[in-house]
């Protein structure tokens, strides 16, 4: 089949890094369905967790007339796909929507802060999204909807789950009924198109259950730094990568490298290790800014470093939970031998 391009951009109040993280998983699986955000933020500030604000009730209509600007506004071909996500809850109460003339505009409600930490909550969105690929085409009206989507529970991608309980049901099982393998085998789908989507079932279900597993058993999870730029990842999270500032990677990749552990007022020390180490991460032509930028990292009356490690513990912390995360930051008592578990052992 000819390849569907699907696009995924955020409202205003849904954080960028949630917008990434999902798009990120998405790209895990290949195939003919291609996922893109046209959004670029180098910053990549974690932002501070606003207080669970309540927004308004929007209707169907504007969510969809807003994702048919959207869509305008970047001159996306009519045959693309769009997805907004959203916290604004929508009039029917659902978690998403496809709207149905194109089935090409479609809205994911995110509000998932109080049922799922900020480390899983790419998951229920992503699971969302696929649900909606495949109503997109199950239906041609929505009063057919009523009989695609089931009100009682049966761990199905249709289960109309209400509550963290039912959500996670369906989600850890990862699959379809019976009823919606027969409406699928009517329909006639590309198998290529549904394969990817059994597919993404399969990698979601899998990795939620896998980090529920973590808890018990915390010491499986891998770090892989891979790449000239020596990007994070989470191989067993769906390649979760997390996102680190040059900067702040050569202060990582430079405690990786120390499992003995350093104390930072001995950081000056490794001033050339640093500096090779950032060298390599950032551009080159800016030989200069980098030693200015490594000098202040190493001064022990500026206050770069403790910032850097600071902002490295809440990266780790968003992407894989607090627990998971104590093993991969940087760690130790105020004034004694700073380390990386994970790298230690
Ligand atoms: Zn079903």
């Amino acid at each position: 089949m000819q390849s569907l391009e699907v696009f995924l951009y955020r409202s205003p109040e849904v954080s960028y890094t949630t917008l990434r993280e999902v798009c990120d998983l998405m790209q895990t699986v290949k195939g003919p369905i291609k996922f893109r955000m046209l959004e670029k933020d180098d910053s990549l500030s974690v932002q501070a967790k606003s207080a669970a604000k309540s927004f308004r009730v929007k209707s169907w209509k504007q969510l969809f007339e807003e994702v048919k600007e959207y869509k305008s506004e970047k001159a996306l071909e009519d045959a693309f796909m769009i997805f907004q996500l959203t916290l604004h809850p929508n009039e029917y109460g659902f978690y998403a929507a496809v709207d149905e003339k194109t089935k090409s505009l479609s809205f994911i409600n995110c509000s998932y802060q109080d049922l799922f930490p900020d480390s899983t909550l790419r998951y229920p969105i992503a699971f969302n999204i696929v649900a909606m690929l495949l109503l997109s085409r199950l239906f041609d009206k929505y009063n057919e909807l009523d009989t695609l989507i089931h009100q009682t529970p049966r761990g199905c991608l249709l289960d109309w789950a209400s509550d963290r309980k039912e959500l996670l049901f369906k989600m850890r099982t990862g699959d379809l009924c019976e009823d919606c393998l027969q409406v699928l085998k009517t329909k006639k789908l590309d198998s290529s198109y549904t394969q990817q989507l059994f597919q993404f079932l399969d990698a979601f279900s899998q990795q939620m259950k896998f980090k529920q597993r973590l808890e018990i058993n915390p010491s499986v999870l891998k770090l892989e730094i891979r790449g000239v730029k020596k990007e994070i990842y989470f191989p067993q999270l769906g390649d979760l990568k997390v996102r680190l500032t040059p900067l702040e990677k050569t202060v990582y990749l430079f405690f990786a490298q120390h499992p003995e552990g350093i104390e930072l007022v001995d950081i000056h020390h490794y001033k050339s290790e640093l500096l090779d180490i950032y060298n390599k991460l950032s551009n080159a032509d800016e030989k200069i800014t980098n030693e200015a930028r490594i000098l202040q990292l190493c001064d022990p009356r500026d206050n770069s470093l403790n910032e850097k490690i600071a902002k490295i513990k809440s990266k780790f912390e968003l992407a894989i939970g607090k627990d998971s995360a104590k093993n991969f930051v940087i760690s130790g008592p105020r004034a004694g031998l700073r380390r990386i578990a994970y790298f230690a052992n």
